[in-house]
């Protein structure tokens, strides 16, 4: 369909359905289905996006809730700054190791060169613990638990796609310290259930919770916690987001010591940080929408319900304006405009319509069933109906995820199941060389190397990465098991998720 543009009254011809379909051409129909949902403009610094309202709202609602749930647990928010001098960002060797090729630095100001380049965070660890080093001299200054709501810079050179893998991303990052060990540990897993749980109940989508491997762990801390999402149309997995047991690594560099109160011993503090970022956008897009377009899990979208009066062409009768209102206020608010019969671009971004006639129509945006509600009890019904769709997405997304998690102690059928964009649990030895060699020799030699991380979503050339060491582990290892590469000799210790990845 055509349409005319709204803000000039000239006749451009802008095409609103989706021209790529998410099983022939996954990368063109994303573009299509976040620029014409109107929710990311392209922008000219490679790798960076514009968030348009319709997605930024979605963030906010993953952001009050999450948010919303860490002030329960006595975390507060405040903010440091976006910039990070050389020596202290270079404090922790194996931190800046892992993220060194990817950090960005102001070299200038206007013509001159700085005295010192400054980096710009990308993440901050190094930026915050500066500062517990001074605010924390006894065991009453503990615990802390501080989060930010910002932006951080990662120059990646894999290749960016919008929300999923950005230059520039929004996220929160939870810093606490604590006194204990036991306290950190007890912390960081509970931080681990809300980043499920901002996955399933808010937007639908399962996840596997897990460990990561030596290899794939935070630089610098003991252990990484995460929760990995699966999207069906590449075969491919997605770090959901990580929550990291740092132990006393960073409060040894640091210096971040209080004196317990019974021996007056000098004490190194335990540590934890841990972020979801703005890629959560990505995922359900790449995991609900259809070749319509967008589809919103009602608990994020901001819009959830579109009132249309229908046959109605010029202007509103003074009744159905009533109707209209009455349906509203029905709704507790819960619908936050109604269609004015003008020509907003909304069916992209909605879930159900209700058309206000003698009796409503309801069409549902996940299946487009419609069904006819009475007046009588409506807003109840739209309270059921959109947990129903809720209920429904998550539904069909768990089956994807369980129908494509393989369970495998047989190297040879290993890549054949990364083609049938399978990911794959198999015996693993934990090693971190091993793992390297499974990247390797899943990558399929055949194709073009050169694709590997660079490629497309759906690539068949990648290798598998190991996605996590599931705490729900499918089976025991018996003592006759072998790791799954046939070369390994070592013991394996447990299940792996490995699988292609973002
Ligand atoms: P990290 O601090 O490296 O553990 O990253 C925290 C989370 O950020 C990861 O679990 C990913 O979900 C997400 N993430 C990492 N890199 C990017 C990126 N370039 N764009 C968007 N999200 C990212």
């Amino acid at each position: 369909p055509t349409e005319a543009n709204d803000a000039g009254g000239l006749k451009k011809q802008t095409r609103l359905g989706l021209e790529a379909k998410k099983e022939e051409n996954l990368a063109d129909w994303y573009s299509q289905v976040i620029t014409k949902g109107e929710m990311i403009e392209y922008y000219d610094v490679s790798g960076c996006y514009i968030f348009r309202p319709w997605s930024f709202e979605v963030w906010e609602a993953v952001r009050n809730w999450f948010d919303a749930e860490i002030k329960k647990l006595g975390v507060r928010n405040c903010y440091f700054p976006i910039f990070v001098s050389r020596a202290v960002l270079e404090k922790e060797k194996t931190h800046i190791a892992d993220f060194s090729p990817e950090v960005a630095w102001v070299t200038k100001s206007g013509d001159s060169d700085m005295a010192e380049p400054i980096a710009i965070r990308p993440t901050s660890e190094t930026v915050m613990y500066p500062a517990y080093a001074k605010w924390i001299q006894s065991y009453r200054d503990l615990p802390i638990k501080l989060n930010q709501w910002n932006n951080v810079v990662r120059w990646e050179f894999k290749h960016p796609q919008p929300f999923l893998r950005t230059r520039e991303f929004l996220w929160q990052e939870g810093h606490t310290a604590y006194a204990s060990k036991e306290e950190a540990v007890a912390e960081v897993a509970t931080i681990l259930d809300l980043y499920a749980r901002i996955y399933t109940d808010l937007l639908a989508i399962p996840v596997v919770k897990g460990r990561k491997t030596e290899k794939e762990k935070f630089a610098g801390g003991d252990y990484t916690l995460t929760v990995e999402a699966f999207i069906s149309a590449s075969g491919r997995a997605i770090q959901g987001a990580t929550s990291h047991y740092l132990g006393q690594n960073f409060s040894k560099i640091f210096d971040i010591i209080y004196e317990d109160p019974e021996t007056q011993e000098k004490k190194y503090i335990y540590q934890n940080s841990w972020g979801v970022t703005t890629r959560t956008i990505g995922v359900m897009i790449m995991v609900h929408a259809d070749n319509q377009g967008l589809v919103l899990p009602p608990r994020v979208a901001c819009i959830q319900v579109v009132i249309v009066p229908c046959g109605i062409t010029v202007g509103l009768s003074e009744e159905v304006r009533n109707v209209l209102q009455a349906s509203c206020d029905a709704l507790e608010k819960r619908i936050n405009k109604w269609w004015s019969q003008s020509r907003r671009r909304l069916p992209f971004k909605l879930f159900a319509r209700l058309e206000v006639q003698p009796l409503g129509t309801q069409v549902r945006r996940d299946t487009g069933e419609k069904i006819v509600l009475s007046r009588a009890n409506i807003a109840q019904k739209i309270r059921e109906l959109l947990d129903e769709i809720q209920n429904g997405l998550f539904k069909r997304a768990c089956q994807d995820l369980e129908s494509h998690k393989i369970l495998l102690t047989d190297w040879s059928l290993f890549s054949p199941n990364l083609d049938k964009k399978n990911i794959i649990l198999a015996p693993f030895c934990g090693d971190s060389d091993c793992e390297g060699k499974i990247k390797a020799d899943s990558t399929r030699e055949e194709e073009d190397l050169s694709r590997d991380d660079d490629a497309e979503p759906g690539a068949p050339s990648m290798g598998a990465k190991s996605l996590c060491i599931p705490f729900e582990q499918p089976a025991e290892i018996k003592p006759t098991d072998k790791c799954i590469h046939p070369e390994c000799k070592r013991k394996p210790l447990f299940y792996t998720l490995f699988g292609r990845s973002y």
